[in-house]
């Protein structure tokens, strides 16, 4: 008798958060989603997972007994997942636990978990971890330079997020050039309304921007990056601010956002455009933080054959990429204006040719990537 092993079949990628379900139910072997759609307000998470089940059956193109699993997206994992991971009620209690870490996420992770475990109980249910793809990185990379006793008691590390974006786009950009992702050494700058980079050797994490949390690193839409941590304690002395007041602003009303009064970047572009001096700063600082990540990357890995830019900004604003690399010529980094203008809807090069370092714009999908990986994962 042969066993057969489901490597298709329906997926339904849920992306649970403290008050809202994101989800898409995708066939992989089609290109775009069988629905997508997002339930806001919710209060409890067996409701909203409910609500999604009703929606889909509600269409009359779709049949939820083709579902083969059930995709979760977590964003901490912490140093215990390193790989897709199907959901038993261990993995459930460790996601719970690892919310001290992710207090803003893995607390409605969990609670979305649970209800979809009840509401879909024959059907194996995957966890796709932000953290997993930067598990390869040395300790070197992932050490802070912080008392090794409070930051071992604490789990303060690097920990590093968009993972799933960072490890799909870095294998896609390997394809784009005909070369094998072993072979080459990349540096992946994922630009949405959070943003982080990656530093990639043989396909594996080396260096990412982000930390113990999606903080630090480069310019976000409304998180600062890299600070002096001093100035929390300064806020706290000097501003009287409490500890959430002060994650608060450094989360949700900092980056472009405190910088220029906008945090979309279309938004800054005609700020700028319009001589607003704010949003021109704003953005000299948003291109200058880029520059020095790509130069750092550069140089930890001595050896660079590609950048790659994608998510929301990097998908599709030509000025940022352009301004971002510009005067890398010396680091054999060349962009084409020509091929570099306008948005991006595929993988696109967008160096010149005697550009040493390939520069590519590779659209990226990480629901579709969960779908991937979570069939991978039961196959
Ligand atoms: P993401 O988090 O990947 O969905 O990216 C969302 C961000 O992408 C938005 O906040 C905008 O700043 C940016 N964005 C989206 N479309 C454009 C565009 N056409 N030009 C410039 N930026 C864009």
């Amino acid at each position: 008798m042969t066993v057969t092993v489901p490597n298709h079949g329906l997926v339904l990628v849920l992306n649970c958060g403290s008050s809202s379900i994101k989800y898409q139910l995708i066939d992989t072997r089609v290109d775009e989603p069988l629905a997508v759609g997002l339930i806001e307000r919710v209060t409890d998470h067996a409701t909203g997972v409910a609500e999604v089940i009703a929606t889909l059956e509600g269409n009359p193109q779709i049949s939820l007994t083709e579902l083969a699993v059930v995709g979760h997206r977590v964003v901490q994992g912490g140093d215990e997942f390193t790989a897709p991971t199907i959901i038993d009620n261990d993995v459930e209690r460790s996601i719970v636990k690892l919310a001290a870490l992710a207090p803003l996420h893995n607390p409605g992770h969990a609670a979305g978990i649970r209800a979809a475990r009840e509401a879909f109980p024959t059907i194996p249910h995957v966890a796709i971890f932000d953290t997993a793809f930067h598990q390869t990185m040395p300790p070197e990379a992932y050490t802070y330079a912080l008392d090794r006793r409070v930051a071992d008691e604490h789990a303060i590390r690097r920990y590093g997020f968009h993972g799933t974006s960072h490890g799909f786009v870095s294998r896609a950009t390997a394809d784009a050039m005909g070369a094998d992702v072993r072979q080459i050494n990349q540096i992946v700058l994922h630009l949405g309304n959070g943003a982080s980079a990656c530093a990639v050797a043989g396909g594996r994490s080396v260096d990412t921007s982000m930390g113990l949390t999606p903080l630090e690193g480069l310019v976000m839409g409304t998180r600062t990056g890299d600070i002096d941590p001093a100035v929390v304690a300064h806020l706290g002395r000097a501003a009287g601010m409490t500890i959430d007041e002060i994650d608060d602003l450094l989360n949700k009303h900092s980056g472009m956002l405190g910088l220029t009064g906008y945090n979309d970047m279309r938004d800054v572009h005609a700020a700028a455009e319009a001589g607003d001096h704010a949003a021109k700063l704003g953005l000299q600082i948003y291109y200058r933080r880029i520059r020095g990540y790509v130069g750092r990357y550069y140089a930890i890995l001595g050896h660079l054959d590609s950048i790659t830019f994608t998510a929301g900004v990097g998908e599709n604003d030509d000025l940022v990429r352009l301004n971002s690399l510009a005067g890398l010529e010396e680091l054999g980094i060349v962009i084409d204006a020509e091929r570099n203008a306008g948005r991006k809807k595929a993988p696109t090069l967008i160096s010149s040719d005697d550009s040493r370092v390939q520069v590519w714009v590779i659209p990226t999908n990480e629901e579709r990537e969960i779908a991937v990986q979570s069939l991978a994962a039961i196959a």
